[in-house]
């Protein structure tokens, strides 16, 4: 079980991701606006920050360098999820501070492979598979 930290401004994107962390075991907390994001993730502790990039006010890569420059968050992983993915995207993604990177719209599998790729050993158990086995079938 691993505390996940969800920004996003979508609600169906919200209920999608929140649906599956939950169904692979994890404890997901969603913030839409990314004005309150650092203090939600400052608060929850999460061990796993996915965002959003396309946010208004504060856009996902400001978001990025913030966590990175948190005393208290600045080595939680992070993964960016965006809808627009043009040239340079993924290098100025990474380059904020994001270790992965899914686009929309999601595949549910690479979705779920990322986070688990992210979260340490332990909290990236779910009790159906062990990282780096085959994903099995699930209901
Ligand atoms: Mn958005």
């Amino acid at each position: 079980m691993a505390k996940i930290l969800i920004v996003e401004d979508n609600a169906l994107n919200i209920k999608l991701f929140c649906d599956l962390l939950a169904a692979h075991g994890h404890e997901p907390q969603a913030v839409t606006d990314s004005r309150l994001a650092l203090d939600s993730a400052r608060t929850f502790d999460p061990d796993l920050v996915i965002t959003d990039i396309q946010l208004p006010h504060v856009s996902g890569l400001e978001l990025i360098r913030m966590l990175r420059a948190d005393a208290q968050l600045g080595e939680v992983p992070i993964m960016a999820v965006t809808a627009y993915s043009a040239q340079g995207d993924e290098e100025r993604i990474r380059a904020a501070g994001a270790q992965s990177y899914v686009s929309k719209p999601i595949s549910v599998v690479k979705f779920v492979a990322a986070v688990q790729e992210l979260l340490p050993a332990e909290a990236g158990k779910d009790g159906g598979s062990t990282p780096g086995q085959e994903p099995s079938p699930r209901t």
